[in-house]
């Protein structure tokens, strides 16, 4: 862990997690995100995957359920220790890192908004599960409605269009059908989803309602788990609903609470996105800083040259910045959505688009100080930059969401 570290109220205990999470990251998470990177999407699901064994031992550790209260099974991390975990495990792998962070999704949820049959169906199951035979998700956005969804409580951004996943009711049941977009993360390897889904008759983004689930349902099915440019550790794919029955206590947020709730999710998952995206550019500049006291050219290593070190610098800045903005937006945030207070989503939008726009620029720099090397996956930095360029796509891409920011000051 090779920064300094601004918060000097940071305990003991809080160091030896940071460390523990440090070398999880250091020795699976870093060789076995680069070694997953290379596979096929098929071959990175496969039952003899590393992946599965990663996630099931970040699972034994508690990685999966940070905040979740010990009495639930969770590790019961106030938020601050929360994000000095997540950071180095976002270090190690940033698509690995978002495995493992969205698995607790649907049980975190369920307890969030408090619904004792939800906290018994989703949430107690997960976190008493330790072998990772439990793994949640997220399905919001459509083929073609990416944007439209997390944009649909901002007032002036609705959009009124026929959602491509309806539920209808049928005596106390719900039946949903319909699909989600290729790029709903840990699909292919999910048990349980949240899914966002229109009320047949609704038409609109702003007034849906969301269910959880377990994927293996009659009338579930997948699509193949998706070929992408970066992040390719972290699998994605379709969730197709062809006239699945639900029971009515699974839809935990109705019509009328749902843009609060989007509102907050959005706020909890920016504030994720903007620690998973410092991490990478730790990773990135430690890599950079290193490579360039290797490297001779000119006569002597080429960190000696100034305008290298310029570059550096820069880089050191940007990562710096990103995590003195992330921490502060996630320990904030993080803290009052546990207590049930509302959250600043502005704050962790503009989070999210600091830090993934800086992790792109580190990353970018990182190659660029590999020379010819950057281009090779002989060194982890194009594999970064690749990660880099996804993460400004995810959870809304960045121009979108600081529109969204923007509307909200
Ligand atoms: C790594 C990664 C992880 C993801 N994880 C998940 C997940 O777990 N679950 C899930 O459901 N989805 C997930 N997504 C999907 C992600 O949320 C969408 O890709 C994102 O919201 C953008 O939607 P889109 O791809 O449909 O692009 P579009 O919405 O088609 O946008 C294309 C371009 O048009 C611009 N644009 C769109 N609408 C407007 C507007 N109204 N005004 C101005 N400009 C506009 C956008 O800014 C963008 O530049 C993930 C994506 C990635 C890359």
């Amino acid at each position: 862990m090779d920064f300094l570290e601004y918060d000097l109220t940071i305990t003991d205990e809080q160091r030896e997690l940071q460390q523990a999470a440090h070398k999880f990251a250091a020795e699976v998470l870093r060789p076995v995100g680069i070694e997953l990177d290379r596979m096929t999407p098929a071959e990175v699901i496969a039952p003899e995957s590393p992946l599965h064994d990663v996630y099931r031992q970040a699972s034994e550790l508690g990685y999966s359920r940070t905040l979740a209260p010990v009495e639930f099974g969770g590790l019961g991390l106030d938020p601050l220790s929360s994000y000095l975990v997540s950071e180095e495990l976002s270090w190690g792998s940033m698509g690995l890192g978002g495995v493992i962070f969205l698995a607790s999704n649907c049980a975190d949820v369920a307890l969030a908004v408090g619904n004792p049959e939800a906290i018994e169906d989703f949430a107690l199951p997960y976190y008493a599960s330790t072998d990772g035979s439990i793994c949640g998700c997220w399905a919001i956005t459509e083929p073609d409605h990416g944007s439209d969804t997390v944009s649909a409580m901002v007032p002036g951004m609705e959009v009124k269009a026929p959602g491509q996943i309806v539920a209808r009711r049928d005596g106390d049941d719900w039946i949903l059908s319909g699909q989600k977009s290729a790029w709903v993360s840990n699909a292919p390897i999910a048990t349980h989803t949240m899914v966002n889904v229109e009320i047949a008759g609704a038409n609109s983004f702003d007034e849906c309602a969301v269910f959880l689930l377990p994927l293996d349902l009659p009338g579930i099915s997948k699509g193949p788990p998706l070929d992408k440019h970066g992040a390719r550790s972290l699998p994605q794919g379709e969730i197709f609903f062809d006239d699945v029955r639900l029971p009515r206590r699974w839809m935990i947020v109705e019509p009328s609470g749902y843009s609060a709730q989007l509102e907050d999710h959005l706020t909890a998952f920016n504030a994720g996105v903007g620690c998973g995206a410092t991490a990478l550019a730790r990773a990135a500049y430690e890599c950079a800083l290193a490579y360039t006291k290797e490297r001779i050219q000119g006569g002597k290593p080429i960190f000696e040259h100034q305008s290298v070190r310029a570059r550096l610098f820069r880089m050191f800045s940007l990562v710096q910045a990103s995590r003195s903005l992330s921490r502060g937006v996630y320990v904030y945030n993080l803290t009052r959505l546990t207590r049930g207070e509302p959250g600043a989503l502005h704050h962790s939008t503009a989070s999210k688009v600091f830090c993934t726009n800086a992790a792109l620029e580190v990353a970018t720099l990182a190659v660029q100080l590999h020379g010819g090397n950057g281009m090779t996956k002989e060194y982890p930095v194009e594999m970064f930059l690749r990660d880099a360029t996804s993460l400004t796509i995810a959870d809304g891409e960045n121009a979108m969401l600081a529109q969204i920011g923007a509307s909200m000051l």
